[in-house]
């Protein structure tokens, strides 16, 4: 705390004026996210025995309605601490038989939802998510024990930790806690609330979805309980003909709109959480493997997959058992949970920032082809104090470089040539919060 007091006070002296590099209110957020709060839930959550899609939903113990109930009253309860601030619901999607190989019978997709609503840009969203269900070896088996303990009880245990922490603030765009379902059965429950936020008419700004934030021993022999991953896709799936051309000429390989988010998220750990070690990947996820992202991205939506580094694959998606002296299973005992609280907090800051930020500028334009300086323009931002321009070397994978520009919709940067740099814009609001950086859709010559 001193030394955050002794830090501020620099600032104050060096620039004379605050305009603030830090939000003690961001680190107030991380202080309050609770690990114990954290195993507790994991440890309900394995508790109902399984929480396989298909599994049983009657029963008050055991399966997934026992299991979405108990996420439901959970938020129900956290809103009830606030004066009713979140909206809770569940949005359901019906799947029918045969619709993927492991849907083998018609099956309601419940994913619970809780909405804290923004006071200035409310229909701007920005969410988190983890996973309700869970799988033992044979993805079709919806009666054996399979607590998910890490896979993904960890992911939704942080995604309610995060719903009571930052319900005890205001923000001033929606922030969404989302419990998805039928992830492991074909990633339907993100399909059914990524069409129901389209239908809705959402501004989606991006979804943090975590997967899988609970184990520190990699099956690597790696040990930490520091470096974690976000994984984004170079460039939506929805882009047009047009753009993917004018890619060719005017750059925009590695930036897309979910790429932004996972630069956004690495920044705000590093600036807040210095001691974590962010390891963005540039790709959607694992290897041929899937995440409930995915759905949102493949609507046009930014999103990302939050994720442990170092994975044991003895401990994912394996009945519980013991061969060749190996103890198979994802269950309570492998979940770490000062770790989950940590990604838990990674989230939890990243979605305060984004929500206290104003929204992105639009109609990000780029010019100065054959000229000695880069000019840069845009559509001001509701509620933007400023912007900040930014560039970076095309080999560089973070925004290394900007310039804060004031209230402006244009500016020049002087001697910085176009064609040797990256460029893009985000706008920036009273308390310093910035949105996301949005690289240029088009190109002006005048
Ligand atoms: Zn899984």
């Amino acid at each position: 705390m001193k030394l955050r007091l002794l830090f501020f006070l620099a600032l104050l002296g060096l620039s004379g004026t605050v305009f603030s590099q830090t939000d003690s209110r961001i680190y107030d957020i991380i202080d309050a996210v609770s690990e114990s709060r954290i195993g507790a839930d994991v440890a309900t959550l394995a508790g109902f025995g399984t929480r396989h899609t298909l599994s049983d939903t009657v029963s008050q113990t055991r399966g997934i309605g026992a299991a979405r109930r108990w996420i439901k009253a959970e938020f129900d309860k956290i809103s009830a601490d606030c004066g009713g601030c979140l909206e809770v619901f569940y949005q359901r999607n019906l799947v029918k038989e045969g619709e993927g190989s492991r849907i083998i019978r018609d099956v309601w997709v419940v994913n619970v939802v809780a909405i804290l609503r923004g006071t200035e840009t409310p229909d701007n969203y920005i969410m988190m998510s983890g996973d309700i269900d869970s799988r033992v070896s044979d993805p079709v088996d919806f009666t054996s024990d399979s607590p998910g303990a890490n896979d993904n009880a960890s992911g939704m245990a942080g995604t309610i930790e995060a719903a009571r922490v930052l319900s005890k603030y205001q923000f001033k765009s929606s922030v969404v806690f989302a419990g998805l379902s039928g992830e492991e059965q074909g990633l339907f429950g993100g399909r059914g609330l990524a069409a129901y936020a389209k239908e809705q008419g959402w501004n989606l700004i991006g979804i943090l979805n975590n997967d899988m934030i609970g184990n520190i021993r990699g099956l690597d022999g790696v040990i930490s309980n520091r470096d974690f991953r976000i994984f984004s896709e170079p460039v939506p799936p929805t882009e047009t003909d047009r753009q993917r051309r004018g890619r060719r000429f005017y750059g925009g390989e590695v930036d897309g709109i979910s790429r932004q988010l996972a630069r956004y998220i690495h920044k705000t750990t590093q600036t807040y959480m210095p001691e974590m070690n962010p390891m963005m990947i540039y790709r959607l996820d694992r290897f041929g493997r899937g995440g409930h992202h995915r759905p949102f991205n493949d609507l046009g939506f930014a999103g990302v997959r939050i994720m442990e580094a170092h994975e044991n694959y003895t401990q994912q998606h394996q009945d519980i058992r013991v061969e060749d002296g190996i103890a198979y299973g994802d269950v309570l005992e492998h979940v770490n949970f000062p770790y989950a609280a940590k990604l838990t907090a990674v989230n939890a800051i990243a979605l305060a920032s984004l929500a206290w930020a104003p929204p992105a500028p639009t109609n990000v334009e780029i010019g100065g082809i054959v000229e000695p300086s880069a000019k840069l323009r845009w559509e001001a931002s509701p509620g933007a104090v400023g912007y900040k321009v930014y560039w970076r070397d095309t080999t560089s994978p973070t925004w290394d470089h900007f310039r804060m520009v004031g209230n402006v919709t244009e500016t020049t940067l002087e001697g910085i040539v176009i064609d040797n740099f990256f460029f893009g814009v985000a706008a920036i609001g009273p308390d310093g919060h910035e949105s996301p950086v949005v690289f240029p859709g088009g190109v002006f010559r005048d």
